[in-house]
């Protein structure tokens, strides 16, 4: 039985953390928790980057620090380095986003395939990762999913979007490294969840290089995934399957409430739990088919996990089974779950200061709605450097203790 409750350990958790560094973790996550100031911020920040306002400093020293690598790949390399010595490894997340011109998605496309041929050369980089939105435009996600006819010119447009992905994936084969597809708005899932299937046909005939994400707050996904399955069996592929909760939740309600259909998302966060631990469940029990990469902040999901993994006599660092959180984020998951040997990476987003700061607004806005998180990591944060004054007064009074003082003076 998984009794020991090993994500409560904060001296593994932080122990590449400088005291200034917990500081400062302390003070963001502290900025965090005011919704009306993460609000604020927001606002000024925007303003600031639209109108050329010197903020770049501000930012890096803050969030940019907190929540990304670099802004190179190169950049990112000391601190991956630097947890790969806690056996914790990365993926590199080029995180620029928002862009619209074709010439900007074949630029992002080889970028993507540069990462994986980085990746390729380095033991600490398992994974490569890429949004479907950054290679091609929401529009013609949406419109491919809503399954209207194309225009002979959204055709050519859709074709060299799916050509962006196919080379993606084949430089991912060809390296041996597999790559995540993130998932994003529900209405246009469907062309890119339809275009990943192809994908795992293609490549993942020996094992899954191809992964899928599936956002376990949409109700269907357990029945999605039964039918991958079902078909993977059929044609004699394997699934590659990314589980996390989701990230639109409040745009998707609202879309969903504003145009009069019903939303895909469960109706609350404990549909939305067990949505997630039945996927997760799944997928653990059909491990022969199915490789699992688990995104979750959620200790409870990490633990059930565990358990299975233990139930179901897996070894802890199954080749098929991997854990993840966002840099900057959970270390005290991350940390723990690598140190007993489970397979864990840290997803760690980089790219210039400017043009990632849409992703890293979504973080501070994440952590603000996300109830107990931030209180979660700010507890913890406490707790170490609680931990640390302890360590030091007793160093403190064992250096003075009389039979010290008497030795050192003989
Ligand atoms: C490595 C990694 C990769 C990720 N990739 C993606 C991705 O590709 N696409 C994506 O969308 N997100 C992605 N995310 C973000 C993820 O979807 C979650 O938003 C985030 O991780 C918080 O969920 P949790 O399981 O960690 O924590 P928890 O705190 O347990 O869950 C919070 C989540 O529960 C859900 N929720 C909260 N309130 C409600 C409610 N009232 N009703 C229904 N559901 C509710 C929401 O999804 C919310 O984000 C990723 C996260 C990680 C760690």
């Amino acid at each position: 039985m998984i009794t020991q409750k090993i994500f409560n350990d904060t001296e593994t958790a932080f122990k590449l953390k400088s005291d200034e560094e917990l500081n400062r973790g302390l003070f963001l996550f502290g900025m965090i928790n005011r919704p009306t100031l993460v609000k604020f911020g927001t606002a000024l920040t925007k303003f600031s980057l639209r109108f050329h306002l010197p903020v770049e400093g501000l930012i890096r020293s803050t969030i940019f620090n907190q929540f990304s690598g670099g802004e190179t790949m190169e950049e990112c390399m000391p601190g991956i380095e630097k947890m790969y010595t806690k056996r914790l490894h990365s993926i590199l997340d080029y995180s620029v986003e928002g862009k619209e011109q074709e010439e900007q998605f074949d630029a992002a496309m080889k970028k993507k395939i540069s990462i994986i041929e980085f990746a390729a050369k380095r033991k600490e980089l398992p994974f490569a990762v890429f949004k479907p939105t950054g290679i091609g435009r929401l529009a013609i996600w949406e419109k491919v999913s809503s399954k209207v006819t194309l225009s002979p010119e959204e055709e050519e447009e859709w074709n060299r979007v799916q050509r962006r992905v196919e080379n993606i994936c084949e430089a991912a084969y060809q390296n041996d490294i597999s790559v995540l597809a993130d998932a994003e708005e529900s209405w246009m899932q469907q062309a890119a969840d339809e275009l990943m299937e192809r994908m795992m046909q293609k490549y993942n005939q020996e094992k899954a290089i191809v992964f899928n994400t599936l956002q376990c707050y949409r109700w269907d996904r357990l029945q999605y995934l039964q039918n991958l399955h079902e078909k993977g069996l059929r044609e004699g592929f394997k699934i590659g399957a990314k589980i996390v909760r989701g990230a639109y939740l409040e745009k998707e309600n609202e879309r969903a409430r504003k145009l009069g259909y019903p939303s895909p998302i469960c109706e609350n966060k404990e549909a939305t739990d067990v949505s997630f631990n039945g996927v997760l469940s799944y997928c653990l029990s059909n491990i022969e088919d199915i490789s699992l990469f688990i995104g979750t902040h959620n200790e409870v999901s990490n633990y059930l996990a565990l358990q299975i993994l233990e139930d179901k006599n897996l070894e802890i660092n199954d080749h098929r089974v991997w854990f993840s959180q966002l840099l900057g984020m959970s270390d005290h998951i991350s940390y723990n779950l690598a140190k007993k040997g489970y397979n864990t990476a840290k997803l760690v987003p980089f790219g210039p200061v400017r043009e990632v700061v849409p992703y890293l607004i979504r973080r501070a806005e994440e952590n603000t709605s996300v109830k107990g998180q931030t209180g979660r990591e700010l507890s913890l944060l406490l707790e170490e450097k609680k931990r640390r004054k302890g360590e030091s007064s007793k160093a403190t009074r064992e250096k003075y203790s009389p039979s010290r003082v008497k030795e050192n003076a003989n």
